[in-house]
């Protein structure tokens, strides 16, 4: 191959890699099924703020620094705009927008007031002190405080961010507008006003869509293997509660290696091991690998739960598995999506499966908002109701326009804001 040639697919493969475009091709499809005018396509194509912010902050040795944060919303046509926040070395503004127009339409997929909103700082947690942290996110949230509100904009956790994260979020917003306001974030701890359930909300999602999607295939739990990319809050949990309905979970990973264990894993043993080693490596009933080519395994069900663009045009054609349930945000390409769905492998995309989290963070701001909160059985059923529901719908729209289950989650959610946008009127 000439080095030119070596050149231009390097340009391509990183258009495929880039979340918007990505995000932005499925768009395209959905709406030219939905007949959308180019009027309607381009505003809900747009992003309706994108706010960058200097982060100056006082480290721990007496330096200054400077971090750069963002924070996108898409659309607000729905309600108020919901989304993580990130932490991460690697943010970058197309990857925080696009993460924002999937809020949008995972919302409305699962039938949530709601618009879609994402943000992130550019950093690297593990370089950081808890108190360099706390100062990064107050600073944070300071700058991006006037476009915030239980009413305009509630943030959430995402990766290297949690509960903590959301304590000082809702504490530095509180103290700026002089009363304690618990429903300015999700995701917060119990004792401020969290819900119950939400922690594992993602997880469970995951679990009651891959259960879906194995009645619609007609295959059997127990005689199914799964493989989970990733053992954090999405893809441990779902890994746990599989395991718990009779799922054998033949491979799990961390971003360090690949557990793995033909005859299943002790799942309630892996996360105990992880909880205290932070590893999974040195875990005994399995076998370790940190050269391991995990998506590739042989198994039925693949659960990819740890980050964006790991299933790509190199890698899709030596997939084994039958069901492809995404716990991450954006795992597959969009090209790699296309092959994927000419090979007949059914992928339950990640604007539905993962929406359990985005479920329950509605329910804690509700609870927030009324005083009163739900007891877990309570949370846990409506979101059950929430996803079974979501899951039938999108189907039933996959059957239909005779398209995969990512479009047609891609046309029943914008579809739903299309028509919310079309009763409103453009206001000018
Ligand atoms: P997390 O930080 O809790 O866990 C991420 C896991 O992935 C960790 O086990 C990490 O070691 C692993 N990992 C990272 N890179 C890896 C790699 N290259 N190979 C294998 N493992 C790798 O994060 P999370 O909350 O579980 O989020 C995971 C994904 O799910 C992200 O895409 C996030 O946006 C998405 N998501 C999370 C939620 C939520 O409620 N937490 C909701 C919706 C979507």
């Amino acid at each position: 191959m000439s080095s030119g040639t070596a050149v231009a697919n390097q340009g391509s493969f990183q258009d495929e890699l880039n979340p918007f475009l990505a995000m932005a091709k499925r768009f395209d499809v959905a709406s030219d099924h939905l007949g959308l005018d180019s009027g309607v396509r381009e505003v809900l194509r747009t992003p309706d703020r994108e706010l960058t912010v200097a982060i100056p902050v006082l480290m721990d040795d007496g330096s200054t620094r400077v971090f750069k944060g963002y924070r996108v919303q898409h659309n607000f046509s729905r309600g108020p705009c919901k989304g993580g926040i990130r932490f991460a070395p690697d943010v970058h503004l197309d990857e925080v927008r696009a993460l924002a127009a999937w809020m949008t339409w995972k919302c409305s997929v699962v039938g949530i007031p709601f618009g879609g909103a994402k943000g992130g700082v550019i950093c690297d947690p593990r370089e950081l002190s808890i108190t360099e942290l706390e100062r990064i996110t107050r600073r944070y949230t300071t700058g991006i405080m006037d476009i915030l509100g239980p009413d305009r904009d509630v943030p959430a956790p995402d990766m290297n961010t949690n509960e903590q994260t959301m304590a000082w979020i809702m504490d530095t917003y509180s103290m700026h507008v002089r009363r304690t306001t618990t429903a300015i974030v999700t995701g917060k701890p119990l004792s401020i006003g969290g819900s119950r359930g939400r922690a594992e909300a993602t997880g469970r999602g995951v679990m009651i869509s891959t259960r879906e999607a194995m009645r619609t295939l007609g295959l059997d739990p127990h005689e199914s293997r799964v493989v989970v990319q990733g053992s954090g809050n999405v893809g441990g949990i779902a890994a746990l509660l599989l395991h718990r309905e009779g799922y054998r979970i033949t491979s799990i990973s961390d971003m360090y290696g690949v557990l793995n264990n033909e005859k299943g894993l002790d799942m309630p043993a892996v996360l105990s091991y992880l909880k205290e080693h932070r590893k999974l490596e040195g875990y005994a009933e399995g076998e370790y690998s940190s050269d391991c080519n995990q998506l590739e395994l042989d198994c039925e069900i693949l659960i990819p739960a740890a980050t964006e663009n790991q299933i790509t045009s190199r890698n899709v054609d030596n997939i084994k598995a039958k069901l492809i349930v995404e716990g991450a945000n954006g795992p597959c390409t969009a090209e790699a999506s296309q092959r994927l769905d000419q090979a007949g492998v059914m992928v339950v995309p990640d604007i539905l499966a993962n929406a359990g989290g985005v479920t329950v963070s509605y329910f804690e701001w509700v609870q927030d908002r009324m005083g009163y909160f739900w007891t877990e059985d309570v949370v846990n059923s409506r979101l059950e109701q929430t996803m079974a529901t979501s899951f039938q719908d999108v189907s039933s729209v996959a059957k239909k326009y005779d398209v995969s289950m990512r479009i047609a989650a891609y046309i029943l959610a914008i579809d739903r804001v299309a028509r919310v946008y079309r009763l409103r009127g453009v206001f000018s």
